[in-house]
């Protein structure tokens, strides 16, 4: 197979033992309120990281130099804290490897000339090809703004990627993104699917769940696409129908793609992020989680209390990940078992992986 080829089949992202992510939630207030947000107050405050918390948690979290982490600034919106900035030089000197700002796009505080390019990843959500996909998901004039920042983002040099967030609202302008993206000159697509998380486990008006997603994050998927977990999800057809396709046309246009694995073939072995990487999801309250699935209840097994890192006694997360089932990932057995499907002897039709699992197709200069 030609270079070419081999970059242009997914590959799955298996996970690397003790590989380390800290999703760094610096605040939980937004400037937009997204139809499917997935923050979630009740649990997680309305408060905001102080400078010094965001050095100090950031120092706790730091990976030793031999096995340097990655840190992902997320909010709610991380531009609106107002020393994201300081943060990133913080963590870089600390020697995280990748430094990620996750954003909405819309950049008050003139992001764009206080940072360097090499100094952070910027991370652009827009769940929609144009302002009549995006807007009546993501706000009014979103699309326009969002899109704009973007491109000025690119043209001043920065390492910019698009998360477009599918469910079955938008799914039919996917196609339309690996075009959009190259004309804009983003070189990285990330295609994330919609989960059942705090808002979206609410009935709205019409008596379908709300959908909620982690747009935020490049790598925080939450559990599979699923038929019966509400309309808003897909199905495994269609999911398998669209996305793999639309990566694949995108890698062709010379863009690297990561997308969620979701459905694990028959010879692919199952592995639960929370066993064997460390992923930690950091909110401002001081809860650490090791699966971004269990955010919405007290689950997390680790806390920062008095500037250190302290585990939890009793029920955790952490006793959910030995429990070993056919259906694959415990926590979506739990939250979404509307996902899963069995054939006549019992068995599950499919096993669905773990949340964070991706695929990559394309080639990542980045790697
Ligand atoms: S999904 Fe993100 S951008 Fe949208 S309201 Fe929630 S935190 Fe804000
Ligand atoms: S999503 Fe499932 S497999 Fe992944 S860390 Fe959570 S419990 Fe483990």
């Amino acid at each position: 197979m030609s270079d070419t080829a081999a970059n242009n089949h997914p590959r799955t992202l298996f996970f690397q033992p003790g590989e380390r992510n800290v999703f760094l939630h610096l605040l939980t207030a937004c400037n937009l309120s997204c139809r499917h947000c997935y923050i979630n107050p009740e649990q997680h405050g309305r408060g905001m990281l102080s400078r010094e918390q965001m050095e100090q948690w950031l120092a706790l979290l730091a990976a030793p130099a031999a096995e340097a982490g990655n840190v992902i600034f997320l909010g709610g919106e991380p531009t609106l804290h107002p020393d994201l900035v300081h943060g990133v030089r913080v963590a870089r000197r600390l020697g995280y490897r990748g430094v990620t700002i996750d954003t909405n796009g819309l950049l008050p505080r003139d992001l764009l000339s206080r940072l360097a390019p090499e100094e952070a990843v910027l991370s652009f959500s827009l769940d929609g090809a144009d302002p009549a996909g995006n807007d009546p998901l993501r706000g009014e004039g979103v699309f326009a703004a969002a899109s704009a920042n973007l491109q000025k983002a690119v043209a001043a040099g920065f390492d910019v990627s698009l998360i477009f967030t599918a469910s079955r609202l938008n799914i039919a302008q996917l196609p339309q993104m690996p075009a959009l993206l190259e004309r804009w000159g983003c070189r990285r697509f990330f295609i994330q699917v919609i989960g059942l998380r705090g808002k979206s486990a609410e009935t709205g008006e019409a008596g379908q769940p709300k959908a909620k997603d982690h747009n935020h994050s490049m790598a925080r998927v939450p559990a599979a696409a699923g038929g019966a977990g509400g309309n808003l999800q897909l199905s495994p057809e269609e999911w398998l129908a669209i996305v793999p396709k639309v990566a694949a046309d995108a890698a062709a246009r010379g863009i690297h793609v990561i997308y969620p694995k979701v459905y694990l073939a028959p010879d692919e072995p199952f592995q639960c992020a929370g066993r064997l990487a460390n992923n930690f999801f950091v909110f401002p309250n001081g809860r650490v989680y090791l699966c971004p699935l269990c955010e919405d209840f007290p689950l997390n097994a680790l806390r920062i209390e008095e500037g250190r890192l302290r585990e939890n006694p009793g029920i955790t997360e952490r006793g959910l990940f030995t429990l070993e089932i056919p259906e694959g990932c415990v926590m979506n057995k739990l939250l979404q078992p509307g996902n899963l499907a069995y054939l006549p002897d019992g068995r599950p039709c499919h096993r669905i992986s773990c949340c964070l699992l991706k695929q990559e197709i394309g080639t990542s200069d980045r790697n």
